[in-house]
C-alpha cells in the first residue's frame, strides 16, 4: 500500500474540475487523480495535462452510479489506505432556455447535483485520513436560492440540528412537489439547481458537524464553496471568471494547512466565509 498522499476530484475532465487539477498538480505533494464519467474524455484531460508536464491520473467516476462510486472506494482504499482530499465539483445544470419540464430538470439535477455527490460522500468521507480535506463545490444560487424559500424552509436549511435524513427527505419532497405542480405551494423557488445547491451547501454543513461529533482528533476540514461565475461549458463565455480564477477558491479550501482548524462546516466563496 502506497503511503503517498492522494487527492481525488470528480467531474473533472473539462470546466473548473480540469483546473482544480491542473492547480493540485503543482501544489499538492501527492498522487492527483482526475476522475471523469466518460474515459475517453478523461484520459484525453490527463494527456492535455502531461503536454503541460503535469501528472494527474485518471479513474473513472460517475457519480450518478454507485458501483462506479464504490470501484472508486475499493480502489483507494486498496492502493492507499484512503484518501487526503476530495473535491466535488462534478455537477449538472440545464440551460436557462431548456424546455425541458421544470419536474424532469427537478429529478435530474438532483439526481446528480445532491444524491449523487452525497452517494459519493457516504461511500468516501469515511476513507478521509487525518488532517483530510474535503470541498463540495455548491453556488452563490445556493444562497439566493434559500432567500427564496418560505420562512419555515429556510429555517429548516439554517438548522443547526437538521439530520442527513430531514435533508433528504427536503430535497425528495421537492421533486414530489414539482411533479404534483404545487412546489410554488409548498415554498420552493423556481429553480431546480438552486434547490440541488442548497442541498450540497446544507449538506456540507451538517458533515462538518458530524466529523465533529465523530472524528474531532482527526482535524479533517470540510467546506462548502462557490467558485464565482466561470467562463465553462456550464455557465457560458458572458461569466466573469477563467476557470484557473474559479478553482481559486476550491484549491484555497483542498490546501488548507495542516495547523488550521478553519474554515470548516463555512460557505465559502472568493476565499471569505459567507454568513450562510
Ligand atoms: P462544466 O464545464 O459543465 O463541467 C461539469 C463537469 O461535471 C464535467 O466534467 C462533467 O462531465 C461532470 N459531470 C456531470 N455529471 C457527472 C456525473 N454524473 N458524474 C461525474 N461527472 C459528472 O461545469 P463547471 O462550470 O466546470 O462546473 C463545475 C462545478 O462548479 C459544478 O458543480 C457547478 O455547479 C459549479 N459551479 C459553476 C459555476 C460557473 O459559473 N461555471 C458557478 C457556481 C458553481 P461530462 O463532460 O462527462 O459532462
Amino acid at each position: 500500500m502506497s503511503s503517498t498522499p492522494v487527492a481525488v476530484v470528480t467531474g473533472a475532465n473539462k470546466g473548473i474540475g480540469f483546473a482544480i487539477v491542473q492547480a493540485l498538480c503543482k501544489q499538492f505533494p501527492g498522487d492527483v487523480y482526475l476522475t471523469a464519467r466518460d474515459p475517453g474524455r478523461g484520459q484525453e484531460a490527463v494527456a492535455k495535462l502531461q503536454q503541460e508536464g503535469l501528472q494527474a491520473f485518471f479513474h473513472q467516476l460517475d457519480i450518478d452510479d454507485l458501483q462506479s462510486i464504490r470501484a472508486l472506494r475499493d480502489f483507494l482504499k486498496e492502493k492507499y489506505g484512503g484518501l487526503n482530499v476530495l473535491v466535488n465539483n462534478a455537477g449538472i445544470a440545464f440551460k436557462v432556455q431548456d424546455t425541458t419540464p421544470f419536474a424532469v430538470q427537478a429529478e435530474v439535477t438532483l439526481k446528480t447535483n445532491f444524491f449523487g455527490t452525497r452517494n459519493v460522500c457516504t461511500e468516501l468521507l469515511p476513507l478521509v485520513k487525518p488532517y483530510g480535506r474535503v470541498v463540495n463545490v455548491s453556488s452563490m444560487v445556493s444562497s439566493s436560492a434559500l432567500g427564496g424559500c418560505s420562512q419555515p424552509l429556510q429555517q429548516k436549511f439554517r438548522s443547526d440540528t437538521i439530520t442527513e435524513e430531514e435533508l433528504v427527505q427536503l430535497m425528495n419532497k421537492f421533486v414530489e412537489d414539482t411533479k404534483k405542480g404545487v412546489h410554488n405551494k409548498e415554498g420552493w423557488p423556481n429553480t431546480a439547481y438552486g434547490v440541488s445547491k442548497i442541498g450540497v451547501t446544507v449538506l456540507s454543513r451538517i458533515q462538518a458537524r458530524m466529523l465533529n461529533e465523530k472524528r474531532k482528533g482527526d482535524h479533517i476540514l470540510l467546506n462548502a464553496c462557490c467558485p464565482g461565475w466561470v467562463r465553462t461549458d456550464m455557465a457560458g463565455p458572458k461569466a466573469t471568471k477563467s476557470p484557473d480564477e474559479g478553482a481559486e477558491t476550491p484549491v484555497y479550501l483542498a490546501l488548507l494547512p495542516s495547523d488550521a482548524d478553519a474554515p470548516h462546516g463555512q460557505f465559502v466563496s472568493n476565499k471569505t466565509v459567507r454568513p450562510w
